[in-house]
C-alpha cells in the first residue's frame, strides 16, 4: 500500500494529524465498529445503516430491568417512565431537525408515517389534485405516493408529476423545479421531496422549494431519511409542512428501527383528517376510554400506538451523542471528509483509469455521501475494495455509494479508501 500513497496529495501521515486534531475523534471510539478480517474495517455505509454506539445496550437494559423488576408498574414506576416514553426523545428531536417541540414526535416507521402523514396532506380536489416529486426517488417513496393517488381515486398517469435532471445530468437543478411548480401551479395539491437523495446523494434545497410551493398554494413535505441527523435542518423557519425521517442511518439508532415526525404548527390549526390511535388521543382522558377521538394538540395527535420503548431506548442512546457533539460541528467534519473523498477519488482518477467510475454527487449541494457511477468492471472493483476491508454499497443499476460519517469515521479511512482504489488493477 505504501507505494500508492506517494501518488495522493494528502497522505496517510496527514490524515493521522489531522485526526490528532479533530474535536469529535474521541467518538469513534464509542460505537462498535465492524471487523473485517479481524481488522476494522473502513466502514462506509453510514448511509444505510449507521454503527451501533456501545451505550445503546446500557439504554436497552434499563428498559429491561425495568420490565423484569415491575411488570405492567413500569409504565408509571421505571426509571423512565414507560407511558411518557416518546417524551423523552423530544427535546433532541426537535432540536436535530430545528422544530418546536410542539412540531415532533417519534412513533412507527419511516413508510408508515408518510402513509399517515399523506392522509392529512394530501386532499385532492376537481382542480387541485397533482403531486410532484423528484424522479428516481427511494421505491418506497414512488409507491407511497403512487398508492396515496389510487386512494383518492387520481390516476398516477395524470397525477403524478416526476422532475428529473437534464438529458446528460445526473441532479435536478432547483430551477427545473420551480419551473414545473409554476408551469402547472393551479393544478399541484402536493410537492413530496427527499432532502437528500438516497441515489445520488444530492441535498435539495428545502427552503426554496417549499417557499414556491407555498407561493403557488400547494403543501410541501419531505421524506429526510438520507437527511436527519447529516445536514443541518431548520424545518420550522423554512415553513416545511411536514416531514418523517428513519433513525437507523445516520441517526445510528439500529435495523428497522422507530421514525421521527414533523408537523409544521401552522398546520395545528386545520382540522385535518387523520387516521387515528389510542396514543394520539388527548392524554388527560386517554385512559377514560371513552367514543370520540380528541386529537393531542401537535404532531403527538398524529400517534397511533403506545410508545415500542425497546427501540426508542436505542435511539435515546443516540440521540443523547447527537446533543452532545452537536450538528455544527458534525456537519463541518462531514464535509471535511466527504470533500477530502472527493479530492482524493479525483486523483485516483488521474492516476489510472479514468473511466473507471464518475462521481455523480454534485460539488456543491452535499451531504455525508459520494456516489459513484460505474462501468463493467465494478463487479470487479468492488470485491477488491471488500478485499481491502472497505464496507460500502451497491445500488442498482450501476452506482456505489460511499459515507464518511462524522461520529465514526476518519480521515485515515478515507485515505486508505484511496488506496484501496489505487491498489485496484482492471
Ligand atoms: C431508507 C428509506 C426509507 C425506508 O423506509 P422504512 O419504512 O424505514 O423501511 C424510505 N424512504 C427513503 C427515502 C429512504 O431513504
Amino acid at each position: 500500500m505504501a507505494t500508492f500513497a506517494a501518488m495522493l496529495s494528502f497522505s496517510l501521515n496527514d490524515a493521522i494529524e489531522w485526526d490528532a486534531n479533530d474535536p469529535l475523534a474521541s467518538y469513534r471510539e464509542q460505537f462498535h465498529i465492524p471487523l473485517v478480517n479481524g481488522k476494522e474495517s473502513i466502514y462506509l455505509c453510514g448511509n444505510s445503516l449507521g454503527l451501533m454506539p456501545k451505550t445503546a445496550r446500557k439504554y436497552l437494559d434499563q428498559e429491561f430491568k425495568d420490565w423484569a423488576e415491575f411488570g405492567v408498574e413500569g409504565h408509571f414506576k421505571g426509571k423512565s417512565p414507560w407511558f411518557h416514553y416518546h417524551k423523552f426523545l423530544t427535546k433532541q428531536t426537535s432540536s436535530l431537525v430545528g422544530a418546536l417541540d410542539s412540531e415532533v414526535v417519534v412513533m412507527n416507521q419511516l413508510s408508515v408515517n408518510l402513509q399517515l402523514i399523506l392522509t392529512s396532506f394530501y386532499k385532492p380536489n376537481a382542480s387541485r389534485f397533482k403531486i410532484v416529486m423528484e424522479a428516481g426517488a427511494f421505491p418506497s417513496d414512488m409507491y407511497v405516493i403512487e398508492t396515496q393517488l389510487k386512494l383518492h381515486g387520481v390516476d398516477p398517469k395524470t397525477g403524478l408529476i416526476e422532475v428529473e435532471p437534464r438529458a446528460g445530468e445526473t441532479s435536478i437543478r432547483q430551477e427545473d423545479i420551480e419551473a414545473i411548480l409554476e408551469e402547472d401551479k393551479d393544478q399541484i395539491a402536493l410537492v413530496f421531496f427527499s432532502g437528500v437523495q438516497y441515489y445520488t446523494g444530492q441535498t435539495f434545497n428545502i427552503e426554496k422549494i417549499t417557499q414556491k410551493t407555498h407561493e403557488i398554494g400547494a403543501i410541501c413535505g419531505f421524506d429526510l431519511a438520507h437527511a436527519a441527523g447529516n445536514i443541518p435542518l431548520k424545518l420550522h423557519d423554512w415553513k416545511v409542512d411536514f416531514a418523517a425521517w428513519c433513525s437507523y442511518k445516520y441517526l445510528n439508532s439500529g435495523p428497522g428501527n422507530v421514525s421521527g415526525v414533523f408537523i409544521h404548527e401552522n398546520n395545528f390549526k386545520t382540522n385535518l383528517p387523520r387516521l387515528a390511535g389510542w396514543w394520539g388521543h388527548k392524554e388527560d382522558v386517554r385512559f377514560e376510554m371513552k367514543k370520540g377521538f380528541i386529537p393531542e394538540p401537535g404532531a403527538a395527535g398524529w400517534q397511533l400506538s403506545n410508545a415500542p420503548v425497546f427501540g426508542m431506548a436505542v435511539h435515546r442512546a443516540s440521540l443523547d451523542l447527537f446533543e452532545e457533539a452537536g450538528m455544527k460541528k458534525l456537519s463541518a467534519k462531514s464535509n471535511a471528509l466527504t470533500q477530502m473523498m472527493r479530492k482524493l477519488l479525483i486523483e485516483v482518477l488521474e492516476h489510472g483509469n479514468s473511466d473507471l467510475f464518475k462521481i455523480i454527487t454534485p460539488v456543491n449541494d452535499f451531504g455525508a455521501q459520494l456516489s459513484l457511477l460505474t462501468d463493467d468492471s465494478w463487479k470487479h472493483l468492488f470485491e477488491h475494495l471488500e478485499k481491502q476491508g472497505v464496507i460500502c454499497d451497491w445500488r442498482e443499476p450501476n452506482v456505489i455509494r460511499m459515507a464518511a460519517v462524522p461520529f465514526y469515521n476518519s480521515m485515515q479511512d478515507v485515505v486508505k479508501l484511496a488506496e484501496a482504489f489505487l491498489s485496484f488493477k482492471n
